[in-house]
């Protein structure tokens, strides 16, 4: 895709914030922290969290359930803030990530270009500052959304904002904490990429090497779960296992966000797959003598 000068300054300053956020972190070393800077961090860290997976991942990625669409644009701005780029790029991203998982194509697995601590490396972030980083194309379907496209391309106002509202709330003290939420931020996404694809079980059939792993899914309210989320990608639901042949539902509070917002009418059509579904793609199943297909319990693979 030839990217025009303006989105190319526009994209590279993404990574670039990122880079003076783990830098401006250290700045707590000098302010120290109370107890109302920690709070803000913790509260800086869910609230994007949340929008990233949500928002950018489960809605505007996966269409896993439908919301009107100021709730997505405002949605995308708060995840904008999280300082990890725009709708556009991200969608674009994550989509080649499901259809070239852990193969070469895929922009930040943890197997190639390289394995061990250098594809840890590479999927924790590395990835971000290869070529790589340039999506080949755009989603036509985010482009064509003037407010969403506008986002992408200004993706980083929202999340200079947030460092300028904190240095007022709080001066040097509330900007260190913010440089550090961001940073945190940062890397608990990320995880996804590189640990999901490296720790925990897989008690779903699928073509890569997603785990759901529980750690994750602490760090990104629920997005660990991934075994589950690339064997079923449109399901709003992640927290899902097999355990001794049934199916498990396990904490996932991306999930009861999206319930919050269908309570509230503001999210409608969820998507999440039939028991029977999940039980024929679950890895070792058999079939009862009623013909319907149980998994036997799976072999943990980490
Ligand atoms: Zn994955
Ligand atoms: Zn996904």
């Amino acid at each position: 895709m030839n990217y025009s000068l303006l989105t190319i300054v526009s994209y590279i300053i993404g990574p670039t914030l990122i880079i003076v956020s783990h830098i401006g972190s250290l700045l707590i070393l000098i302010t120290g922290l109370s107890w109302g800077s920690v709070l803000w961090i913790v509260l800086l860290y869910v609230i994007r969290m949340l929008a990233t997976t949500a928002i950018y991942h489960r809605l505007l990625t996966h269409r896993s359930y439908q919301t009107p669409a100021l709730v997505l644009w405002v949605g995308c701005i708060v995840a904008a803030a999280a300082g990890q780029m725009g709708p556009s790029w991200w969608k674009a991203h994550h989509l080649n990530h499901h259809q070239y998982s852990d193969q070469d194509q895929d922009p930040h697995s943890p197997y190639t270009p390289a394995k061990g601590l250098r594809g840890f490396y590479w999927s924790q972030g590395g990835w971000l500052l290869s070529p790589r980083f340039f999506p080949a194309k755009l989603p036509s379907n985010v482009e064509s959304d003037l407010v969403l496209k506008v986002i992408d391309r200004l993706h980083f106002i929202p999340l200079v904002a947030l460092g300028a509202i904190s240095y007022f709330i709080g001066g040097v003290e509330y900007l260190g904490a913010f440089f550090l939420s961001t940073t945190l931020l940062f890397h608990g996404v990320q995880t996804v990429n590189s640990l999901s694809h490296i720790i925990g079980k897989q008690p779903f059939i699928t073509n890569d090497h997603s785990r759901n792993s529980w750690f994750v899914a602490f760090l990104t309210l629920g997005e660990g779960w991934h075994n589950l989320h690339h064997a079923f990608p449109s399901s709003s639901r992640h927290g899902i296992t097999i355990c001794a042949g049934r199916v498990v539902y396990l904490p996932d509070p991306t999930f009861s966000f999206i319930k919050m917002l269908e309570f509230l009418r503001l999210g409608s059509k969820l998507r999440v797959p039939v028991e029977t579904d999940l039980l024929a793609r679950a890895k070792n199943r058999h079939f009862e003598d009623s013909g319907l297909p149980v998994a036997v319990e799976t072999a943990v693979n980490s």
